[in-house]
C-alpha cells in the first residue's frame, strides 16, 4: 500500500519525497523532532523564559509597524491582567483577522526578552473560544515548506492505522531485551499519552525510542552480515604467487619491513589464497608504510597471473603511487600504466588497449580507472587508497565492477570501534600498529596568526638546517576562487620574505603536469618551501620536510589536520607542526585544536572526532543525502549496538523469516547504501 491510498496528491507526494517519505512505512517512521505542550495554560507571569508555553488572553491592541521593518505587533492580556507582546515579521491578512482587537486566543511559543519587554515571536495562534485544551502533547515533525504540521499529522495518523504494525521480532526476544512492541513504540511517539512530559519523550532512553534504535541497528547488522556471508559464498581467483618478484623488491628496498607490516602482508596474502573475494581494510596511521605493503600485495597478484588496479582519490596522490610503483616494479620489467582524468587521449587509449588485451598487468590512477570503457582482461586485485575519501557513488561503482575480485582498501583514518562494529562490519581489518623505526615524534605548536614574523624566522631556521617546509593555505569553503587567490597571495608573500629560497606552489586548479612538476621539485629539494592548498592533505611523502605551517587551522576538521600534520615527521629530523589560528575561536574550533594539540595518535583523534561531529562525514556519505542512522547514535547507544550484533547473528542462524521481514521494513530503498 502506498501514499496514494491515503489520498495524498501527487504534488504533496513530491514534497513528502524530500522528507524521504515514499510509502506508509516511511510515514510511520517519520518521528517527531519535539513535542509542544498545549495541555494547559500558563499565566504570563509564571512563564519561564526560553521554555515553550501556552498562554491565553484577549487581544488589547493590534498594529502594523514599519520600523525597523514591516511587522505585525499584538498585545495580549491574560486573565491575571499581565500583558505580553506577540510579534510577526511575516503575516497574512487571515492572521490579522484572527488577532483582531477583543479576540480571545491562545499563543504557543517561547517567551524571550525583547527590546520592548517580554515577547513571543511568531507564536502559534489558535482561537480560544469553545476549544477544549488538548489532552496529549502535540508532536512537531521535521517538515519542508508546503507541508504543514496538521497535514503531516493527518498523513502519519492515516499511515499508523493502515500500515501493518505487527512485530517483526518474536515476543520472547523482546522480553529478554526488555523492549516494548513496535506498534506501542511508534504509537506512543506519535501520539503520546498524558503521563509523559516533553522532556521525557525527547529522551532517547525512553523504552519506545530504545526499541526504534534497536530495530534500526538490527537492520544494519543484518544487512552487513548478509553482505559478509554473500561475499564469502562468491567466487574470486585464488592468487598464489611464487614469491620471486616479491623477494627481489624486498631485497632492493633501503629498509626492512617492520613486524607489523609483515603481519598485515601475511593476512592479505592469506585472503588472496581464498576462492572468495577479499574485502580487507588495511588501516595504519599516516606514515605507517601502507604503500609498500600494497605494492607487495600487487606483486603477489601479478606473480599469480592476475591484473591489478591501484586507485587513489586525488590525482596528486595517485601520481605519487604511480611513481613509487614504477620505481619498484619497472626494474623487473613490469610496466605500470597511468590512468587519470588528465591523461592524454593517446596515452589513455594505449593503456586501455594494454589492459584489455592483458599485455599490461598493473594500472595506477584515479577513479578514471573504473569508467565503463576501461576493461581488464583478468583483473584479480583492486587496491583503493584512502578509501573513506571516495563518495558513495564511486564506491558503489567499484563494488559493482569489482564483485568477483579481491579488494584491498587502505585508510589512515582509524575506524573507531563502534563504526567497525556497524558500518564496516562486513570488512576484515588489518592494522599496522607500529610506525617504522627512527621516527622522531612531531611537536605541535599553536601560534596566534599575529606572530607571523616568529613563524617566518622559524621557517628560515628550518631551511638553513637543510630541511624543507610545507605552508598550507587556509581552507575557504565559501569560494574556490578566493581560496585560489589566497594561495597565490601567500606564495608571492613568501617569495618576497625568502628571496634566497625557492618557493613552490600547488593548488587544485593547476594542470596535472604543472602540479606534478612542482611536486617533483619539492621531492628533489629544488623547492625549499611548498605553498599548498589542502590538496596535499593525503598521502604525499617527502621525508626531508620537517616543518608544516597550517594557516587558519581553526577552520579545518580534525581528520584533515591529522592528515596534514602526518606529512612531516617522516624522516630522521625532529619535526614541528605549527597551527596558526585567528580569533575569535568557536567552541567547536577550540575543541578541535585542543584535541590535535594534545594527541598524536590517529586512533584517539578519530574517536574524539566522532564525538565532536558524528559519523556522517567519516563515512563520506554526506553527499548521498540519505541519513545513515536516523535514530541511533553510535556513541550513546553502544549497548544497543552490541545487542543488535548478537541478535543479528542468532537470527541469521535460527530464524531467517524474521530477518527478511525486518530488513524489508527497515531498509526498503535504502539497502544499497548501507553496505557501501
Ligand atoms: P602511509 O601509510 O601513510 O601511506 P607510506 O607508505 O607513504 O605511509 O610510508 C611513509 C614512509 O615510510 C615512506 O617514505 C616509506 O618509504 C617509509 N617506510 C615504509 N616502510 C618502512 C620501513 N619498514 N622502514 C622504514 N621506512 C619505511
Ligand atoms: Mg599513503
Amino acid at each position: 500500500m502506498n501514499l496514494i491510498d491515503l489520498g495524498v496528491t501527487d504534488k504533496v507526494q513530491a514534497k513528502l519525497a524530500k522528507l524521504h517519505i515514499h510509502n506508509l512505512w516511511d510515514a510511520v517512521l517519520h518521528l517527531p523532532l519535539r513535542y509542544e505542550d498545549e495541555t494547559h495554560i500558563t499565566m504570563i507571569d509564571d512563564a519561564q523564559l526560553g521554555v515553550p508555553v501556552q498562554v491565553e488572553g484577549e487581544v488589547l491592541l493590534q498594529e502594523v509597524q514599519f520600523k525597523p521593518r514591516k511587522q505585525l505587533v499584538v498585545k495580549l492580556q491574560d486573565d491575571a491582567g499581565s500583558v505580553l507582546m506577540l510579534r510577526f515579521i511575516h503575516f497574512y491578512p487571515s492572521q490579522q483577522q484572527q488577532l483582531s482587537k477583543g479576540k480571545r486566543v491562545r499563543a504557543v511559543g517561547e517567551i524571550k526578552q525583547g527590546y520592548y519587554g517580554d515577547e513571543m515571536i511568531h507564536p502559534k495562534i489558535r482561537a480560544a473560544d469553545n476549544h477544549a485544551l488538548s489532552e496529549t502533547l502535540t508532536p512537531v515533525y521535521p517538515t519542508v515548506s508546503g507541508v504543514t504540521q496538521p497535514m503531516l499529522r493527518k498523513i502519519i495518523h492515516a499511515a499508523l492505522s493502515k500500515a501493518d504494525l505487527s512485530d517483526t521480532l518474536p515476543d520472547s526476544l523482546l522480553q529478554s531485551l526488555r523492549l516494548p512492541s513496535f506498534a506501542d513504540s511508534v504509537r506512543l511517539l506519535h501520539d503520546p499519552t498524558p503521563e509523559y512530559t516533553p522532556q521525557q519523550l525527547h529522551d532517547g532512553q525512553l523504552p519506545a525510542w530504545q526499541r526504534l534504535k534497536f530495530d534500526e541497528l538490527l537492520a544494519q547488522q543484518l544487512s552487513m552480515k548478509l553482505a559478509y556471508d554473500q561475499r564469502r559464498s562468491g567466487s574470486a581467483p585464488k592468487l598464489q604467487g611464487d614469491g620471486a618478484w616479491c623477494a627481489r623488491l624486498l631485497a632492493a628496498l633501503p629498509f626492512q619491513l617492520t613486524a607489523a607490516q609483515q603481519k598485515v602482508l601475511a593476512e592479505i596474502k592469506h585472503d588472496m589464497l581464498q576462492t572468495y573475494p577479499m574485502h580487507r581494510l588495511l588501516q595504519g596511521d599516516v606514515g605507517s608504510g601502507k604503500t609498500i605493503v600494497s605494492a607487495l600485495a600487487a606483486l603477489n597478484a601479478i606473480e599469480a597471473g592476475a591484473q591489478v588496479a591501484v586507485m587513489a582519490p586525488t590525482e596528486i596522490l595517485a601520481e605519487q603511487h604511480f611513481q613509487k610503483f614504477t620505481q619498484w616494479l619497472e626494474p623487473m620489467g613490469i610496466e605500470v600504466a597511468w590512468l587519470a582524468g588528465s591523461t592524454r587521449k593517446k596515452a589513455k587509449d594505449a593503456a586501455k588497449a594494454g589492459l584489455a588485451d592483458g599485455s599490461i598487468r598493473i594500472a595506477v590512477g584515479t577513479h578514471a580507472l573504473f569508467q565503463d570503457d576501461v576493461v581488464f582482461a583478468d583483473l584479480g586485485l583492486v587496491i583503493v587508497d584512502e578509501q573513506h575519501r571516495f563518495g558513495v557513488g564511486q564506491r558503489l561503482a567499484l563494488k559493482n565492477k569489482g564483485r568477483e575480485v579481491h579488494q584491498l582498501m587502505m585508510s589512515a583514518t582509524p575506524i573507531p570501534r563502534t563504526l567497525a562494529m556497524s558500518f564496516f562490519a562486513d570488512l576484515d581489518v588489518s592494522v599496522i600498529e607500529e610506525l617504522p623505526p627512527n621516527r622522531t615524534p612531531i611537536k605541535t605548536k599553536l601560534i596566534h596568526s599575529g606572530r607571523r614574523d616568529d613563524i617566518e624566522a622559524f621557517v628560515r631556521h628550518t631551511v638553513q638546517q637543510g630541511q624543507q617546509v610545507y605552508w598550507v593555505c587556509p581552507l575557504i569553503e565559501e569560494s574556490e576562487t578566493l581560496q585560489l587567490q589566497t594561495a597565490v597571495d601567500t606564495h608571492l608573500q613568501l617569495q618576497a620574505a625568502f628571496p634566497e629560497y625557492s618557493v613552490g606552489l600547488v593548488h587544485g586548479r593547476l594542470k596535472a603536469a604543472e602540479k606534478a612538476s612542482e611536486m617533483q621539485k619539492f621531492i628533489h629539494n629544488e623547492h625549499h618551501i611548498l605553498v599548498a592548498t589542502t590538496v596535499i592533505e593525503v598521502g604525499v611523502d617527502v621525508p626531508n620536510a620537517s616543518l608544516m605551517v597550517i594557516e587558519h587551522a581553526e577552520r579545518m576538521g580534525l581528520a584533515q589536520l591529522h592528515q596534514l600534520r602526518g606529512r612531516v615527521g617522516r624522516g630522521q629530523a625532529a619535526s614541528v607542526c605549527v597551527l596558526m589560528f585567528t580569533e575569535p575561536l568557536s567552541e567547536l574550533a577550540k575543541a578541535r585544536l585542543k584535541v590535535i594539540y594534545e594527541h598524536t595518535d590517529g586512533f584517539e583523534i578519530a574517536r574524539q572526532d566522532l564525538n565532536i561531529r558524528g559519523p556522517g562525514e567519516f563515512l563520506g556519505a554526506k553527499q548521498s543525502g540519505i541519513p545513515l542512522l536516523r535514530f541511533a547514535n553510535l556513541e550513546e547507544d553502544v549497548h544497543l549496538l552490541e545487542q543488535a550484533r548478537d541478535v543479528a547473528q542468532w537470527l541469521i542462524a535460527e530464524n531467517s523469516a524474521v530477518v527478511d521481514v525486518h530488513l524489508q521494513r527497515w531498509l526498503g530503498s535504502r539497502e544499497a547504501y548501507l553496505g557501501v
